[in-house]
């Protein structure tokens, strides 16, 4: 067989790997063995591309592979779950930039290549992983803490974004030969990129810290788009088929996070929502309510028929996972009927909660998700909340709330709930949660890890 075909065959193998692989990720069952799949196919064709085009020795491919996957691994590894989207975020960044440098590179060794498909979609790559690039970085920054979480906007800001972008359009036209401009065309494509990567500031900086999450899918998407502009560029159809599958399914993550949300796209891109700019934060939590202790708790579950547990971001920080398990382990003992409701938007990342209670073990079986519950609270005996606040805000059904429409867990309609976090402090969207105050909510205050450590013992030692 020779050499090309070898090729081509490897990166069909790997395009299909691509493809099985991100099959597997629909369920958590098999999604460790999906994303070995996917990074199978990604080392597959990263090699065999270095090998076609000989630019590395095989020893720099292992020293390549080597670094770059040491610092993944490490990365990785060290990263907090609730720190997830920033590292995906800065992982799209450099995918941006890496697709961006492709383009760039093609540009420089044909400056004046003209207006033909390959000229129009370096312009599309070079436009698109600019804005990746900074953009992510900048998503990084506001959920890290660097700068401010709240939206930057300035009078204008929506008009002056969109004279930048057909300023770009003009540049990528110009630079491209065709505006009759007298300047070299290196010239204006410097130019052009460097109002590319404005742009990504300029896009991202209006949006709260609240909406980061979506807008980080949503730069996932992006860096998919821009890998397939660069794979059109060389001609490298593994590196199209790739950034289609990131492409597409980036877009329909995005989606899922706005429906869950209840908010459009261009709401969250035009909104400047997330900084709860006009809530009273003085007010919240100044009402009094109902508290109870690990014992008190205890009887409420430990007696009942059926307990349906609502984890949420506060379950992720404490990491109380595996207590919770042990909980649930021991009324089921004592022959209660335990289950989870999974809100879309519980955590900071579409599946948090899924992949948390994974990691205790907890049975697919039992998690259920939003329209398959939320008509079965009103027969449910008790609901433990275990660090959820914003997805069972019955806020949600005032139409003047900033979180109005948002589908939430109806869980007031049970007979007891029961809401495990430290305080009365707000969510993400920064507002009182009128559910906190009901007449059968009681509040089982602590950080979730200790409460539920607690709640071990007294389950235990119920007669
Ligand atoms: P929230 O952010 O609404 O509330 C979490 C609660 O956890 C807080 O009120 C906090 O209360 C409590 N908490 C924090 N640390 C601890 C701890 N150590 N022990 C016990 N409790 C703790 O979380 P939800 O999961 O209900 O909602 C998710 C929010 O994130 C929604 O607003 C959603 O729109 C947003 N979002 C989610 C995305 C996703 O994909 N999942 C994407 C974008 C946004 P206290 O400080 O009193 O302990």
């Amino acid at each position: 067989m020779n050499s090309e075909i070898l090729i081509e065959l490897t990166y069909l193998a790997s395009a299909v790997l691509f493809v099985v692989g991100l099959k597997r990720l629909q369920s958590p069952a098999t999604a460790r063995a999906g994303n070995a799949l996917a990074s199978l196919a990604m080392l597959l064709a990263i090699v065999t591309t270095l090998v076609d085009t000989q630019i590395l020795s095989w020893t720099g491919i292992l020293v390549g592979a080597a670094v770059g996957g040491i610092i993944g691994g490490i990365a990785a590894r060290r990263v907090a779950m609730t720190d997830m989207p920033q590292l995906v975020g800065i992982f799209n960044g450099f995918g941006g930039g890496a697709s961006a440098l492709v383009a760039i590179a093609e540009f420089a060794a044909n400056p004046g290549i003209g207006m033909g498909s390959t000229g129009v979609t370096i312009m599309i790559g070079t436009l698109i992983g600019a804005v990746t690039f900074t953009g992510s970085f900048i998503a990084f920054a506001k959920l890290q803490g660097l700068m401010t979480g709240n939206p930057i906007t300035f009078p204008g800001q929506n008009w002056f974004n969109l004279v930048v972008f057909l300023g770009i359009l003009f540049l990528s036209v110009a630079s491209l030969g065709v505006a009759g401009l007298a300047a070299e065309p290196i010239v204006l494509f410097m130019v052009f990129l460097g109002a590319a990567l404005v742009l990504g500031i300029l896009i991202v900086i209006p949006i709260g810290g609240a909406d980061m999450p979506v807008v980080i899918s949503l730069l996932n998407s992006y860096s998919g788009l821009a890998a397939s502009a660069a794979g059109f560029v060389i001609g490298n159809m593994v590196l199209i088929i790739s950034g289609a599958l990131v492409g597409a399914s980036g877009l329909i993550l995005t989606q899922l996070m706005c429906k869950g949300m209840n908010r459009s796209l261009a709401n969250v891109a035009f909104g400047g929502f997330g900084g709860s700019a006009g809530v009273d934060r003085a007010q919240i939590g100044k009402r009094p309510v109902r508290s109870a202790d690990a014992e008190a708790v205890a009887a409420e579950l430990g007696y009942v028929n059926s307990v349906v547990v609502v984890p949420g971001y506060g379950l992720a920080v404490a990491q109380a996972q595996h207590e919770l398990r042990k909980v649930a382990d021991l009324l089921e003992e004592r022959g209660v009927d335990v289950k989870y409701a999974i809100h879309p938007v519980a955590g900071r990342m579409p599946g948090h909660m899924n992949v948390l209670l994974a990691e205790a073990d907890v049975s697919y079986d039992k998690l259920f998700d939003l329209d398959e519950i939320n008509a079965d609270f009103a027969s449910t005996d008790a609901v433990l909340i275990v660090g959820a606040n914003d997805v069972v805000n019955p806020a949600a059904r005032d139409p003047q709330s900033i979180i109005a429409g948002m589908p939430i867990l109806d869980v007031d309609a049970a007979r007891r709930v029961i809401v495990m976090k430290r305080s009365l402090s707000p969510g993400f969207a920064g507002i009182d949660n009128d559910l906190f105050y009901l007449d059968n909510t009681l509040m089982f205050f602590g950080d979730a890890k200790d409460s539920m450590a607690s709640l071990v013992r007294e389950v235990r030692d119920l007669g």
